[in-house]
């Protein structure tokens, strides 16, 4: 099983949008602030 993640991190603050298919287990931090998720799912080979 090697399911992709694909995590997409919101920044309050200027409005950026991080896209990740891959969890390191660190945190987003963009101006200063740690970024919030604004949408979480999971790829799965269709
Ligand atoms: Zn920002």
């Amino acid at each position: 099983m090697s399911n992709r993640i694909n995590k997409l991190y919101y920044c309050r603050h200027c409005g950026n949008e991080v896209s990740f298919v891959k969890d390191g287990g660190g945190k987003i931090i963009c101006c200063g602030e740690e970024m919030i998720i604004k949408k979480e799912g999971f790829n799965s080979e269709e």
